[in-house]
């Protein structure tokens, strides 16, 4: 068979791996570095006890034949769906949520969703799942260029005719969060141009401040927007694997029909739901129990990711984010490219960062650098800021 020609259109390796790549070349020439991986914005926390003690408890109840159950609803156990709906979008119901098994895996199946034909913009730099999953689709997204000028924001007029436009807040890789006035200008635009808005909320939790944490806190947005959620980084719970996308019934396409009904045909056909584990998990991270255990591990994380901010800024780079977003998007003169960068993070400070090229065009120059370490890492991180040259 002839191989699928999108492949031609993504690099060979996604980012992280060609990171890993690069790693792994460095520690053959230097086995014995000591390095400190804050490139993959990964969580390190353990799970919450809550957390925990929920897998554990539905893991017993599936060992049992009185309690085991097998193929949920696709969309998502009830009561699960109920609590999303209550704490995150009042105005919402608990049928226009639908549970994933994470939201990358969701991010791909819009794609799927909008097809082919679909003009897909997105935000440069971001998330490279956006821009990759549209490859695969077989056309190149539209970027929409987000620079220092204009605080990692982008500039509407800047935004060429599109079906679907990708934005996320806080920004992955920038850290940039929109305010009210910046997502009300995007769903006023959105309703005059006909486009969806995918409003990626991934890291919202850590969002401080009056700042929007959900698209639907902007009156009408539901008539524009589909909303992405994650458990992985509001919960650290990335390995466990459980997010969500809200599909509002007032968003209609073009011909007036519902795109919830294709969601729903669409998640039957190619998901059979998430992981009764991770859904029982989501129940517990909900409650006020879990959402305390879980804000105690954020403020740690924004706390580490403060520290190292400081100390870059005292090593010379020019650092921004890291205050609404467990990210840091750092720059130097000493660079010309994020790869070199890249080097020498790993060669002067033996510290593994992302290098922002990979995040797109406008990210060269810039690394990103996660605070989501452990304290110990973080420690050592900022001594070797402070004392290598
Ligand atoms: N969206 C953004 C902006 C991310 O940075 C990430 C992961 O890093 C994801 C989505 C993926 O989240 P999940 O683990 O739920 O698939």
């Amino acid at each position: 068979m002839k191989r699928n020609p999108s492949f031609d259109l993504v690099a060979p390796r996604y980012l992280f791996q060609e990171v890993a790549h690069r790693v792994d070349l460095f520690m053959r020439e230097n086995p014995n570095a000591q390095l400190i991986r804050l490139g993959i914005g990964d969580t390190t926390q353990a799970l919450c006890p809550i957390i925990s003690k929920a897998l554990i408890d539905e893991s017993k109840a599936l060992s049992s034949p009185e309690t085991y159950v097998g193929y949920g609803p696709e969309q998502g156990i009830e009561p699960l769906r109920k609590m999303i709906a209550q704490r995150f979008y009042p105005h919402l119901s608990a049928d226009e949520v639908f549970i994933s098994d994470g939201a990358k895996c969701d991010i791909a199946r819009l794609q799927v969703l909008f097809g082919s034909d679909a003009k897909i913009a997105i935000q440069d730099p971001s998330y490279p799942a956006y821009g990759d999953s549209c490859r695969l689709m077989g056309k190149n997204p539209i970027l929409v260029p987000c620079q220092k000028d204009l605080g990692f924001f982008f500039d509407l007029k800047d935004l060429e005719p599109c079906n679907v436009f990708f934005c996320c807040s806080p920004n992955n890789p920038t850290g940039t969060v929109f305010t009210y006035k910046q997502v009300q200008d995007l769903v006023a635009h959105a309703k005059k141009f006909g486009y969806i808005i995918v409003f990626d909320a991934a890291y919202s939790s850590y969002i401080q401040g009056n700042l929007p944490c959900s698209i639907y806190e902007v009156t009408g947005a539901e008539e524009v927007a589909i909303e992405i959620g994650s458990f992985s980084k509001m919960a650290g719970m990335s390995g466990v694997r459980l997010g969500w996308t809200v599909v509002p019934h007032k968003l209609l396409y073009s011909n007036q029909k519902q795109v919830h009904a294709d969601w729903l045909r669409l998640i039957g056909t190619l998901f059979n739901g998430a992981s009764i584990l991770s859904q029982k998990a989501g129940i517990a991270a909900l409650t006020d129990e879990g959402q305390q255990q879980i804000d105690s591990q954020i403020h740690a994380y924004l706390r580490n990711t403060h520290k190292l901010k400081n100390a870059l800024l005292r090593a010379g780079f020019s650092v921004f984010g890291g205050d609404h977003a467990p990210y840091i998007w750092a720059q130097s003169e000493r660079f010309s490219s994020s790869w070199q960068a890249f080097d020498y993070f790993l060669n002067h400070y033996r510290i593994i960062t992302t290098p922002g090229i990979g995040f797109g065009p406008a990210g060269e120059g810039y690394v990103r650098i996660s605070g989501f370490a452990q304290d110990a890492n973080i420690i050592e991180a900022c001594e070797r800021l402070a004392h290598s040259q």
